[in-house]
Order: C-alpha cells, then sequence, then structure tokens
C-alpha cells in the first residue's frame, strides 16, 4: 500500500533525497531507493509498503532476542519486506531482498487490536528492518501506547538523526544488531557503515531498554575476530554500561555467503572474553545452559531459567536479586 513518505527534500535535477538512512538515496522520478520500497513518484517521496505485512506471530520475546524485557512473555511480531542493508549472509533474504515477496494489509489500528485480543504485552517490529517501515511503525507505536501496549525494534540501527528523535519517544525497548566491529566488514558484506550504527546504539540507550546483538561469522582468523570482541566489549562497557545485555549468535551459512558454521568453541571464548566486562553475555543459535540463563552478576544466583524460548523467572523480586538484593537490569519480571 503506497502511503507519503517522510524525510523527502527536494533537491537539483527534479530528484528526491530520501534523509531516513544514512544512505541518502537520491532519487529520480520514478526510481526506487536502496531498500526498493521508497519511491520519487511524480516529485514526491512514497512508500510503498505501508501497512504490508509478511510476517505475524506470537512470538516470544526471546526470540527477538530480547532476554531482559518481559522475561518469557508472547508478544505480537510484525514484519515487512525490503532491507536498507545487503547483507550477502541475509537469513531473511526471502522478504528482505524480495519486495514481489506476498504480503496481507494490516492497518495500525487493526494491528494494535490484534495485540490486544491476543493477549500481547506489546507489538515488536521484526523480522526484517523496521527503520524502513518507519511512517506505519511510527503510526502503530503511537496506537499502541495509547491503549497501554509497549513497542519493541529489532533493528540493524541504522537511520538518520532527526528520525530518530521522531521516533524516540514510541519506543520501549530495541534489540539492534552490531554485526561487527569492523568497519570493513559492514562495507565488505552488509553493503553498510558501522559509524551511524554505533550512534544510534549510543543514543537509544538512554531512553530504551537496549540489548545487542552480535553474530559472529568466521570470515578471517580467530585472534582477528577476538580482537574485534574486545573492543566492542570495551565500547559497551565505557559507553553503554556493563549492564547492558549482549547476545552472541552463531552463523549458518545463508543466502550467498557460504563460510562454515562458526565453531562453538570461537563463540564460548568470545563470552568469556565479553564476561571480562560485562554482567550479561547470552549464546544464541546454540544449545548451551551457560550461555542461556540470566545470573545475578554479584552472587551468581539463578534468576531466568531458559530453556529453547521458554523462560522462568525464578530468582527475581522487585527488579532484584531475590539473594543478595543486587538491583539486576531486567524490565517487566
Ligand atoms: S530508507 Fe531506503 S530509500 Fe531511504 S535512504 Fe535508506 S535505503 Fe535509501
Amino acid at each position: 500500500m503506497k502511503h507519503e513518505a517522510k524525510y523527502g527534500v527536494a533537491i537539483e535535477g527534479g530528484r528526491i533525497e530520501c534523509r531516513l538512512c544514512p544512505k541518502l538515496c537520491k532519487l529520480r522520478d520514478g526510481q526506487l531507493g536502496f531498500c526498493k520500497t521508497r519511491l520519487n513518484e511524480g516529485g514526491r517521496l512514497v512508500t510503498t509498503i505501508y501497512a504490508e505485512v509478511t510476517g505475524c506471530s506470537m512470538d516470544p520475546i526471546e526470540k527477538k532476542p530480547l532476554y531482559h524485557f518481559f522475561p518469557g512473555q508472547p508478544i505480537l511480531s510484525l514484519g515487512t519486506k525490503g532491507c536498507n542493508f545487503g547483507c550477502i549472509f541475509c537469513q531473511n533474504w526471502q522478504t528482505a531482498h524480495r519486495v514481489d515477496a506476498p504480503s496481507e494489509r494490516l492497518l495500525p489500528e487493526a494491528a494494535v487490536e490484534l495485540a490486544l485480543r491476543q493477549g500481547s504485552f506489546g507489538i515488536a517490529y521484526t523480522y526484517t528492518e523496521p527503520l524502513i517501515w518507519f511512517e506505519y511503525v511510527l503510526d502503530t507505536a503511537v496506537l499502541a501506547h495509547e491503549r497501554g501496549l509497549k513497542n519493541v525494534l529489532v533493528t540493524n540501527g541504522f537511520i538518520c538523526e532527526e528520525p530518530l528523535a521522531e521516533l524516540m519517544p514510541h519506543i520501549d525497548a530495541a534489540n539492534i544488531d552490531v554485526k561487527s566491529f569492523d568497519p570493513a566488514f559492514y562495507r565488505r558484506y552488509c553493503k553498510a557503515e558501522l559509524e551511524p550504527v554505533l550512534r544510534t546504539v549510543e543514543r537509544v540507550r538512554p531512553h530504551w531498554h537496549v540489548e545487542l546483538t552480535h553474530l559472529i561469522v568466521p570470515y578471517k582468523e580467530e585472534a582477528a575476530i577476538l580482537d574485534d570482541v574486545r573492543r566492542m566489549r570495551d565500547w559497551i562497557a565505557d559507553e553503554l554500561g556493563p549492564d547492558t545485555p549482549l547476545h552472541f549468535s552463531r552463523y549458518f551459512p545463508h543466502y550467498k555467503l557460504e563460510l562454515p558454521p562458526t565453531d562453538e568453541g570461537l563463540l564460548a571464548r568470545a563470552r568469556e572474553i565479553a564476561l571480562e566486562r560485562l554482567e550479561y553475555v547470552y549464546l544464541g543459535n546454540v544449545y548451551a545452559d551457560d550461555g542461556a540463563h540470566t545470573r545475578c552478576p554479584r552472587c551468581g544466583a539463578l534468576l531466568v531459567e531458559r530453556s529453547g524460548y521458554r523462560a522462568v523467572v525464578r530468582g527475581l523480586e522487585g527488579g532484584a536479586c531475590a539473594s543478595c538484593c543486587r538491583r539486576v537490569n531486567v524490565v517487566g519480571a
């Protein structure tokens, strides 16, 4: 469904510059942007995916993954198509890179009603990149807040400052993908830039509940990968705070990248390094109890027990460890 898009600015030669994300596409009449969802139509910028939903289901919040935000609760999850990244290892390429993927119309009012009917505590904008769904996410999030629901983004964090400021008050939590701490990786494997992602994370961290996901792709020597992990760990500890949850995820071959899956030993070593300065470090796409549960950073008591996407809150009382009373960064438990 076409809908007027925000952040289109007329520039020379009858073109429009889209200032939603740092790609800053300059579009001639009839031209689509890199994300294939924003179009210069006769001199005005339109989005072609407003209310176009390709995925809609009640998912455990752990699947996003968010482990410290309403643990154990399902959330209505919505996704669309298109992406402003070009990751050659994309796990959702059938919708992210196929704008002709089948979709159904779900207007913001209907999405909010559906969430309420399903007994969801909120709406997660997920599966593909929600920031290019900007107008729909904004309209739906405003309505959702009015009805007492939470709004959650699962995102690559690639957005310009002005639209981010507009979205800021309407989002409660986000899982943001920091795909690598190596700028060359972003350019070579994602057709994107690292710096704007880090700026987004730093800006939203004081306002939203934020967790980070880092997919470890074995694209270079293990020692060099672990050096990147150390630099990312230090940036998180210094700029965001050691209580920021970090999820390492195991890579499997997808789409156009055919490297072997990440060695589980490498994931475990990355977690050990991260735990030197961070309080909550998890492993995803791998079976590991140690990397699944939430424990008190002070006394080690089990706070949230997980098995797959199932989570049971065990040792939390009023946002603190029930054993030693240390405050922990868990919301809604
Ligand atoms: S949102 Fe899409 S059209 Fe706009 S700048 Fe980013 S990639 Fe280009």
